[in-house]
């Protein structure tokens, strides 16, 4: 980590370092920041360039599709021109346009318990905008077997959901919350059900905000509480979730696995 900033840098990150919770300290906690975005999809798009635009230092992107027209009424961070690219690609390009100075690394694969270990390896902090239960699943066992931080955000038709997850501070994990998939035919995907394209915009900006606030130390974090927003009522309303005892996933007695810190 770069102990100081070019003139060029000083310039890009100013508004950022004049904030007292960000200054100098909180930007270079940023440019050393390792973040893994799963999903380079709604979530992903505004996530991704917000975090390449505040000089998160490295940015990993797993992705195995490709962009489709469909796509681009809510997927910003891609282009008319790109469709058929594969989506790491094609983000990695609008990221380094943004910002040269980021490390962006692409994954072009699918989140699976095989490779979940290996992929958040490198990375503290990981950040669900997958678009299928299954990978949120996998993603939070593999966080919470390796201690890392995961942000996770969740859209459907006209509203969204977001929360923080540190289960080693006596804080719920994803399957604490969620214990059980959605049964067949309760959850609707985007392709089934429609989705909203500002609200990805809405909740993918706040995984940005969640993020550089943990990598940052500013404030005060969104674990340990979920934030659903309605857009359609234009509420939000934020639920106290709690740790269970006894999640096969997080509870050390029941998984030895689980990192205690
Ligand atoms: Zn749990």
């Amino acid at each position: 980590m770069s102990e100081t900033f070019t003139a060029g840098e000083l310039e890009r990150y100013a508004r950022h370092i004049i904030m007292r919770e960000i200054g100098g300290p909180g930007q270079r906690r940023l440019q050393g920041a390792k973040v893994l975005v799963v999903g380079a999809g709604g979530l992903g798009s505004p996530a991704l360039i917000y975090l390449a635009a505040a000089g998160v230092g490295t940015i990993g992107i797993v992705d195995d599709d490709v962009v489709s027209l469909s796509n681009l009424q809510r997927q910003i961070i891609h282009a008319t021109a790109r469709v058929g690219a594969p989506k790491v690609e094609s983000a990695k390009g609008a990221m380094h346009a943004l910002n040269p100075h980021v490390v962006v690394r692409a994954h072009r694969t699918r989140v699976t318990e095989e490779n979940a270990e290996a992929l958040i390896k490198p990375y503290r902090l990981i950040i669900d905008g997958s678009d299928n239960i299954e990978t949120r699943y996998i993603l939070n066992r593999a966080c919470v077997a390796r201690g890392a931080t995961l942000i996770s955000a969740a859209i459907t038709q006209w509203e969204g959901q977001v929360s923080v997850f540190k289960p080693w501070e006596d804080e719920p994990c994803y399957a604490c919350v969620f214990p059980e998939p959605p049964r067949e035919g309760q959850a609707l995907s985007c392709a089934a059900g429609g989705v909203l394209g500002p609200l990805a915009g809405v909740m993918g900006s706040m995984i940005a905000v969640e993020a550089i606030k943990d990598i940052a130390l500013a404030g005060r974090p969104l674990k340990g509480r979920l934030l659903v927003y309605n857009a359609l009522d234009g509420e939000s309303r934020t639920f106290e979730v709690e740790k269970r005892k006894g999640c096969p996933v997080c509870d050390v007695k029941r998984n030895p696995r689980a990192a205690v810190g």
